[in-house]
């Protein structure tokens, strides 16, 4: 494979290598990463990419966009079938873009938007100052409650009632619970606010109904491809026929040019197998790996925020068992022994985001790569062990040759990590 890559760029050939080798020889448990199939992989690598396809299938500004245009309703079409969707726009670039999208079909620069709070588990896009978002609008925040972790609806009513925005945002990048989106919606017509949801990280929870759905709440639904839903790098927007035309009109031309046709044919294959029965099994096993995941954690004496978890990830507040360690040390003792998280601030936050006091874990990865309960298991001793000595360098070598061998039982990707 990748002759061609191999002999006329050997340094961007071996990089590639290299990395197929990392992802095959370490525990994934970032909780935005997945492993894609095969099938996915190989759609990315074509000669969609020559192609520039501006508007819509049958509707476009180039000629020689038939076989595109198959690719793209293809996608289109599976998306609404999946999620029961009336409208979809599978072209956004990244879920950062489809949010830019949504944003725009309703709001101009300077309204006011009410989103989650970052350091409570929301995402950049949703009003955080270095980030559009918080440049173009104004920005009123709801949170989680200190005690238990769980979003406070009723903080999310008074906000709302008190600051009247014409944009609420539901969605999160680190939130470990369902999200009651009937609430959300509730508080958004009583305050006659458009309601975006971002489902990014739950996608492809939501598609097998392993979290309640935002389809019949929502206004507009943004997501990401590559999360839970195990597709290419990309975002998508789902909404109702009505915003249909505004949706699209937002997507191109307003932020974006061309759409990536490689990614979008690549789309359409992972929701084929998104529509697929043994993909309701996979989103089951995710959540019951990241269940098992978080019993064996607290059974060894790690505090979870909520106290657990409904989804695909955990939070781990390090204060209360790890007093000295920060979220930064723990991450860099896992990285040593191949485990990969990540740092990640929690609710009542006291250290800056770049230290922060919490790790955030992830199953849709491991759980792609046939993992089970017995490895969540596993996995929990090994960060216990690690955690509890994190600069003992034969503990962490002892714990990365013993990653390994688990690694090896499970392979990924064999024809490119060898
Ligand atoms: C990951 C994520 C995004 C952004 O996706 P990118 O593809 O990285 O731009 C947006 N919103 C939420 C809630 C996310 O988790």
């Amino acid at each position: 494979m990748m002759d061609n890559l191999k002999k006329t760029d050997p340094a961007v050939f071996d990089s590639i290598v290299s990395e197929a080798r990392r992802q095959a020889d370490g525990l994934e448990l970032i909780a935005s990463e997945n492993f894609v199939s095969q099938a996915v992989l190989e759609a990315m690598g074509t000669v969609m990419t020559n192609k520039y396809a501006e508007g819509l299938p049958s509707k476009r500004y180039y000629g020689g966009c038939e076989f595109v245009d198959v690719a793209e309703d293809l996608a289109r079409d599976r998306a609404r079938q999946l999620f029961g969707a009336e409208h979809v726009n599978v072209q956004p670039h990244s879920g950062a873009q489809a949010n830019m999208a949504a944003y725009f079909s309703f709001l101009d620069p300077g309204d006011k938007i009410l989103g989650m709070n970052l350091s409570h588990g929301g995402h950049l896009t949703h009003g955080s100052p270095v980030n559009f978002s918080g440049r173009l609008f104004e920005v009123v925040a709801y949170g989680v409650r200190e005690d238990d972790g769980r979003i406070d609806y009723d903080e999310v009513r008074e906000r709302a009632r008190a600051e009247r925005p014409k944009m609420i945002i539901a969605g999160a990048s680190a939130y470990p619970r369902t999200i009651d989106f009937a609430a959300f919606s509730e508080i958004a017509r009583e305050v006659d606010a458009c309601f975006v949801v971002d489902m990014a990280h739950i996608a492809g929870l939501v598609a097998t109904g392993h979290h309640p759905t935002p389809i019949p709440h929502a206004d507009i639904v943004t997501t990401t491809t590559h999360k839970t839903l195990r597709g290419p790098r990309g975002g998508m927007i789902l909404c109702r026929e009505q915003h249909a035309k505004a949706i699209d009109k937002a997507v191109f031309p307003f932020m974006q040019g061309g759409p990536l046709m490689h990614v979008i044919a690549a789309k359409a294959v992972a929701l084929l197998e998104a529509l697929k029965p043994d993909f309701s099994d996979y989103s089951g096993r995710i959540v019951a790996n990241a269940k098992a995941l978080a019993d064996g954690l607290m059974e060894r004496g790690f505090h979870l925020v909520s106290g657990g978890t409904d989804n695909h990830l955990l939070l781990v507040d390090l204060r209360p068992s790890h007093d000295e360690l920060t979220g930064k040390e723990a991450e860099a003792a896992l990285e040593a022994s191949g485990i990969t998280v990540n740092k990640n601030t929690v609710p009542g936050e006291t250290r800056s985001p770049f230290v922060t006091s919490g790790l955030r874990i992830g199953t849709p990865a491991l759980t792609s790569r046939g993992m089970n309960e017995a490895e969540m298991t596993q996995v929990a001793t090994w960060i216990a062990h690690v955690l509890e000595a994190p600069n003992d360098q034969d503990r962490i070598t002892a714990v990365r040759g013993e990653v390994r061998d688990l690694c090896a039982n499970f392979p990924l990707y064999v024809e490119l990590a060898g």
